[in-house]
């Protein structure tokens, strides 16, 4: 293949070399190396902006982790010349545009780390197969992108919800889930579901007073701190968590019953109420009781 028409597949800028690529059998795969430089005659100072084309030495190439390329492991070696800045007479390492700095991982492989990121399906471990790194530099790049993400939503729709998901966080062993149920969307996943937290988290919520309706489990503190930021009277509580709660009061009565017969575990009645089979018809609607 022409090196041209490599540098196109590899989606390099027209102002990269390709000078040579080399195949290599590492670990029984084979790895593809290419080395590049730049065709330019002359690099951006980065301290001041002029152009200089003075030039000051070459550096020892450095090996950067690039995007797979026909399902080989690829990696540019890129040969960087250094200028002497004739305004600022400042020396500075020419910018290829394929890496940030020192950084050994290609701009365009981060790129691929974070879009993968979205993929629900894919594990940490997979998006490193994927893209020839290791499951740390994907967790570092992620949260290296998600520095600036704001801490909490600015604002909030008319009507929420709330649910909890068992999870390990730095704040404890449940995460608190933040839905707008209109339009299926998950607004935040917080660390804690604890009151204070709650509070701290919501209070910081501009329009949080015009929220109407909020729908959420029987949990105490979830409604009280609800009601504290919120300012709502209309709580709505999900069905699986209402109905598990009116269940567990008609088993109650019914342990309750079987307790009174306690002392005369042979009797008709704690055998009946005591019965598995008899137990879980309780749980059953009407209509399925019959016969
Ligand atoms: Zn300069």
């Amino acid at each position: 293949m022409k090196k041209e028409d490599l540098r196109k597949l590899l989606s390099l800028e027209s102002s990269i070399d390709i000078t040579n690529v080399d195949i290599k059998k590492e670990g029984g795969k084979n790895n593809k190396y290419v080395y590049v430089k730049s065709n330019k005659k002359k690099a951006r100072c980065l301290k001041c902006g002029n152009f200089s084309n003075k030039l000051h030495d070459y550096l020892k190439p450095v090996k950067i982790v690039y995007l797979k390329n026909s399902g080989e492991n690829t990696y540019l070696i890129a040969s960087k010349r250094r200028f002497k800045c004739k305004a600022c007479k400042k020396t500075f390492t020419e910018d290829l545009g394929l890496n940030g700095g020192r950084c050994s991982i290609s701009y365009k492989t981060k790129q691929m780390i974070l879009k993968e990121c979205l993929d629900r399906n894919k594990t940490l471990e997979d998006i490193a197969k994927d893209c020839n790194v290791s499951t740390d530099t994907v967790r570092r790049i992620f949260l290296e992108a998600m520095k600036n993400y704001p801490e909490n939503v600015d604002t909030l729709p008319e009507v929420i919800s709330f649910d909890e998901t068992s999870t390990y966080t730095c704040a404890g062993t449940y995460s608190f889930v933040l839905n707008d149920p209109i339009h299926k969307i998950t607004l935040d996943i917080l660390s804690s579901r604890k009151k204070d937290f709650l509070i701290s988290y919501f209070s910081k919520v501009k329009n949080r007073k015009l929220v109407k309706v909020v729908i959420c489990d029987l949990k105490d503190h979830i409604t009280r701190s609800s009601k504290f930021v919120f300012q709502t009277q209309f709580f709505a509580h999900e069905p699986f968590h209402y109905t598990r709660y009116v269940l567990k009061g008609l088993d109650d009565v019914r342990i309750r019953l079987q307790n009174e017969y306690e002392e005369n575990k042979k009797s008709y009645e704690y055998r009946m109420l005591k019965n598995r089979v008899n137990s879980k018809l309780i749980l059953k609607a009407f209509d399925y009781t019959k016969g």
